[in-house]
């Protein structure tokens, strides 16, 4: 950094002109200690002439019919507190030049009553009403101070005014809406200068990017949209850049820093065991076998992620990557996220295994099984056959992270719904090995956006197609007032040999409570309705070996039916369940439908959805008809259950679920991101800013393939920004 110039800024808060050391403490319980903090503690909104109304003017848009949000600037003109009984309501009346409009509060009377006085001037914003007589009204709606002098720059100059998020620290602190605008103002003029910029003059040149400094002073004082935006674009840009930087430092260091095992096809293993499949593969499996394959067979470590929707065969193809690996001497590990998950590939891959060597007794590999809550013999067993090479395929849970688990000779690890894993767990299993190939396994397909960030270290193979013979899922929103009916559709359907799941949600927070829910509702049932079917119950509650013969059961069709809470939710394989109810259906986030419906419909026979839910929610307004980029966000919170109901009933793919999905929660931790060692994105929308992820990665990644080490004069300020603001990022670019 140009340090000399930037220490200024490191100096703390206290120093601003009007904060001083009691401001300053205020500051600090909410993180910003340093002048430089201040700087980027940036505004979350601003008040835009173009969008603030007349009192007169929004009064006959509702008149019309108008139902969005209006802001008005007006002045507080009287207050009243009336008492109903028990209840109390606070009146305010405001006037602006054009008339009067009034905000009603029915809660939190004293706090509004004190928080309003004759004179002050007020943007309220909110979706107006016409009270019974006549007169403009808003309820509970949201508010900002702003000062005289302030509303007369707003409405002569057009100026743009900043509105901060003020948590209840800042405002215990004295510092409210007019003072933090000024304080920040003081900082801006003063320090705004003194920030040294982070990208090399040549790169801002080339993407029409503005300065670090017009851009801090623009992201809060504005003097149009369009220099706001331009501010915007610049913040985009950097934590972009930076974090394509990470991922493209982070890929190849993992390609060069270590020479990987440079495999070859040595016998007719793998050939032999396509020979015993009892299906072909799918034209996409190929295809990504032959991705996998060619990174098995280069010497440079493979870092696959395999993406693939719910019941594409992931399992297969990465069992006969596996295989290559084995043909070569090596050992391979397959991690699950759950132990039932483990114990279910296990079986499935056992299976496999001792058909091939039924046909043919070379081929003879061994299965290890090492997930928590074995028997200690079982265990002791285990951990030295996987230390002397006694097993060639380990199939495990976390478990496999200690310290005791030493392999021989690990060349291949699978991880299999990586979201579930972190990065440093990716890195501690293959620290195991000496540079293993890595293949990861999403069933929750990973947004293009996604897999070019967060996930862009590594290489992408998709699975395209589900297996031939299947039919889609049909997936229908019922009311809970049809149940009676559904279970009907549920005893025919047994005639026919199907198998159902019911799923309901964990509404209780108490394990112990959620197990008396689980059973109440499954006692319920099977002496109810269901009472003519074998009816098994599973829950988080049992031990994996309860667990196991439960599914067990299920499999062999002890049970037509099973209840149960999410933990059937991933990757679990029963052929003939072909109904899956879930009750509740809106308590669930859409990854988790999608999941959960992919338990059914692994078969050659329709399989069904059948999503229960209130009965208002079930027959409410199709959202197929709302746009979803167009609602606003109250709007969408209040569709939120709606969107996800119909989104589940509207489709099947899983990529297009995932897309919405990420529109309603924000990419969050839906995707493992907060496990990625990546920095956070404040200011990039990774579901709207898709260009520019695009721009930024070419740009980071041509960077580092011309200079690895970010050594030449140009990058200097690369580099500096880099270990100054990213060291703890860093710390992971170096492992996968
Ligand atoms: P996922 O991709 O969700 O992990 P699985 O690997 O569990 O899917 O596969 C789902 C089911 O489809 C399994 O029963 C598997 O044996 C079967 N399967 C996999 N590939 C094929 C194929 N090419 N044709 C028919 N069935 C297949
Ligand atoms: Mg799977």
């Amino acid at each position: 950094m140009n340090s000399e110039k930037e220490k200024i800024l490191e100096q703390s808060v206290q120093y601003i002109k009007s904060v001083g050391p009691k401001r300053a403490v205020s500051f600090n319980k909410i993180g910003i200690y340093s002048i430089r903090d201040l700087l980027f503690y940036f505004p979350s909104r601003h008040l835009d002439r173009t969008t603030v109304l007349t009192a007169a003017k929004a009064y006959g848009y509702v008149k019309n019919g108008y139902e969005g949000e209006v802001t008005i600037i007006a002045k507080v003109f009287e207050k009243t507190k009336r008492r109903f009984g028990k209840k109390e309501v606070l009146k305010v009346q405001f006037r602006d030049t054009t008339g009067f409009f009034t905000c009603v509060w029915f809660q939190g009377i004293k706090y509004f009553y004190s928080a309003f006085n004759e004179g002050d001037i007020i943007a309220v914003s909110s979706k107006p009403e016409i009270d019974k007589y006549g007169n403009l009204q808003f309820i509970h709606p949201d508010y900002d101070r702003i000062s005289e002098e302030e509303s007369d720059n707003f409405l002569h100059t057009g100026k743009i005014i900043p509105f901060y998020k003020i948590p209840k620290e800042l405002r215990q602190g004295a510092i409210g809406d007019l003072s933090l605008r000024r304080i920040i103002s003081y900082a801006v003029e003063k320090y705004v200068d003194s920030l040294s910029e982070t990208l090399p003059p040549k790169i801002l040149e080339e993407n029409n990017i503005i300065s670090v400094n017009t851009a801090v002073k623009n992201y809060h004082f504005p003097e149009s949209k369009e220099k706001f935006e331009a501010a915007k674009h610049r913040f985009k840009f950097e934590e972009l850049f930076y974090l394509e930087l990470l991922v493209a430092l982070r890929k190849y260091n993992y390609q060069t820093k270590l020479p990987g095992n440079k495999m070859s096809i040595k016998t007719n293993l793998v050939y032999d065991f396509l020979k015993v499949l009892p299906f072909e593969l799918t034209k996409s499996q190929l295809q990504v076998l032959t991705e996998i394959k060619n990174d098995m067979l280069s010497e440079k470590p493979m870092n696959r992620l395999l993406q693939g929707d719910v019941g594409s065969g992931k399992t297969i193809v990465s069992l006969i990557a596996a295989l290559i690996a084995i043909d070569n001497g090596f050992q391979a590990v397959l991690m699950a996220p759950t132990e039932i998950l483990a114990d279910q590939h296990a079986k499935t891959v056992s299976s496999l295994l001792r058909k091939l060597e039924a046909e043919n007794s070379k081929h003879e590999i061994k299965v290890s099984l090492l997930i928590g809550g074995q028997k200690k013999s079982t265990r002791e067993k285990e951990l030295t056959d996987i230390e002397l090479q006694q097993a060639d395929i380990i199939v495990g849970t976390h478990a496999l992270f200690e310290e005791k688990v030493k392999f021989n000779n690990l060349g291949f690890v699978v991880i299999d719904e990586q979201h579930r894993f972190g990065v440093r767990q990716r890195g501690l299993i293959q620290s195991k090995g000496t540079t293993p190939d890595v293949l990861v396994m999403s069933a929750t397909p990973i947004p293009r956006t996604l897999s070019m960030t967060v996930y862009g270290d590594l290489d992408v193979s998709v699975i395209e197609e589900l297996p031939k013979n299947r039919i889609p899922i049909k997936t229908v929103l019922r009311g809970e007032s049809k149940l009676p009916k559904i279970y009907k559709f549920i005893i025919d359907k047994h005639k026919e040999g199907y198998q159902c799941f019911i799923v309901y949600p964990l509404v209780e927070e108490s394990e112990k409570l959620e197990l008396k829910a689980a059973t109440e509702y499954f006692n319920q049932l099977k002496d109810s309705y269901l009472k003519n079917l074998r009816v098994g119950l599973i829950h988080g509650r049992m031990k994996w070996q309860e667990k196991e013969e439960v599914m067990f059961l299920f499999l062999k069709k002890e049970y037509d039916v099973l209840i149960s809470t999410t933990v059937i939710e991933v990757g679990i394989d029963i052929p003939d369940a072909n109904i899956i109810l879930i009750n509740d259906a809106h308590r669930f986030g859409l990854s988790q439908l999608h999941q959960l419906r992919g338990r059914v419909g692994r078969s050659n026979k329709q399989a069904f959805c059948i999503l229960v839910t209130h009965d208002g929610l079930a027959t409410k307004q199709k959202v197929e008809e709302l746009e979803l980029d167009y609602l606003s966000t109250t709007q969408l919170e209040k569709y939120k259950a709606s969107i996800r109901l119909q989104t589940m009933v509207n489709n099947t793919n899983g990529f297009k679920v995932a897309e919405v999905d990420m529109k309603l929660r924000g990419p969050g931790d839906i995707f493992g991101i907060k496990q990625s060692g990546f920095p956070d994105l404040k200011f990039v929308n990774l579901s709207e800013d898709q260009e520019l992820i695009i721009k930024t990665k070419n740009i980071s990644f041509g960077l580092i393939s011309s200079d690895p080490n970010l050594k030449l004069p140009k990058n200097k300020i690369i580099k500096e920004n880099l270990l100054a603001h990213y060291s703890d990022n860093l710390k992971y670019a170096e492992i996968a």
